[in-house]
């Protein structure tokens, strides 16, 4: 399928793990592909997408930052043109008591994971607004924006907070062909999950590596596997399609059945 032939896709976060999954598929349906992330890394992994016969460029971009923010949309529409689908997706996590949790931990997760989510749809609304095409906005939540976990809770409230973005930015788009929907992966391989394995794991019973993510699969998640970036990149191609166009303002679970509300 080409669903996405004349469409320009940003992806924060997509170097790497959840982003980068969606980044392929969107390549494998004709998608230009704007990957942004902190490391240089992205500019390879927009050269190894480019390899496949996928137009992608990688834009160094702290999604903190405004400057920087506004610079990757104006790199987009210089290599591509008009954005069409933005997926807000970078995130950060750190996972500790709340004796230990610092006010640098609390600010960073928020910068990151609820502020470059506001930064990123602001910009993206005005160029879509701009080019009078309609858009898709699709936010990267998390299980936790559903049920907060033991031991992260700026992480939740930072998640919760995204899914407040989503719902406000809905109703004010609505009538101008944009939808902004959230999703919430549950346990997604990744990166990130390997440090969420590794610290809950000690914190919570001295798992070894990997054992933690095997009790969950076995005991939480009714289709008893741990999800892939694969998993998360169909409902975002479904989000991102003319299927979903009477979608907005939704929070969609992606994790096997682990959280059912
Ligand atoms: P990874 O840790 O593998 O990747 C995180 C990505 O975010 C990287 O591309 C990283 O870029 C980028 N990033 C971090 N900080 C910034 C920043 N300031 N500006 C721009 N980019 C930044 O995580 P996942 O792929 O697992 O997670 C992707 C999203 O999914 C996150 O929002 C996460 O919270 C969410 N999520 C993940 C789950 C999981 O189980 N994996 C579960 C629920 C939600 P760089 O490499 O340059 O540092």
């Amino acid at each position: 399928m080409n669903r996405f032939e004349s469409k320009t896709v940003v992806i924060t976060g997509g170097n790497r793990g959840i982003g980068l999954a969606v980044a392929e598929r969107f390549a494998l349906e004709g998608a230009s592909i704007v990957l942004a992330s902190v490391e240089p890394q992205v500019e390879e992994a927009a050269e190894a997408l480019c390899m496949t016969g996928a137009k992608a460029i990688g834009v160094i971009c702290d999604v903190t930052e405004r400057e920087a923010v506004a610079a990757l949309y104006d790199r987009a529409e210089e290599a591509f043109g008009a954005v069409d689908i933005s997926m807000q997706n970078a995130g950060i996590i750190t996972i500790r008591r709340i004796e230990d949790l610092s006010e640098r931990d609390w600010d960073a997760t928020m910068a990151v994971n609820t502020k470059g989510v506001f930064l990123c749809c602001q910009e993206a609304i005005a160029r879509m607004r701009k080019s009078g095409k309609g858009g898709r906005l699709i936010n990267t939540a998390s299980g936790q924006a559903r049920d907060g976990f033991i031991f992260t809770p700026h992480y939740a409230a930072s998640k919760m907070g995204v899914v407040g973005i989503t719902q406000s930015l809905a109703k004010e788009v609505a009538l101008e062909r944009i939808t902004v929907n959230a999703i919430c992966p549950g346990i997604i391989q990744s990166e990130m999950w390997d440090y969420n394995d590794k610290i809950w794991g000690e914190m919570l019973g001295d798992y070894a590596p990997g054992e933690l993510m095997k009790d969950w699969v076995e005991n939480k998640i009714p289709m008893k596997r741990a999800g892939t970036g694969k998993d998360v990149a169909g409902l975002v191609a479904f989000l991102a399609s003319e299927d979903a166009e009477y979608i907005t303002g939704q929070t969609i679970n992606v994790d096997g059945g682990l959280i059912m509300s």
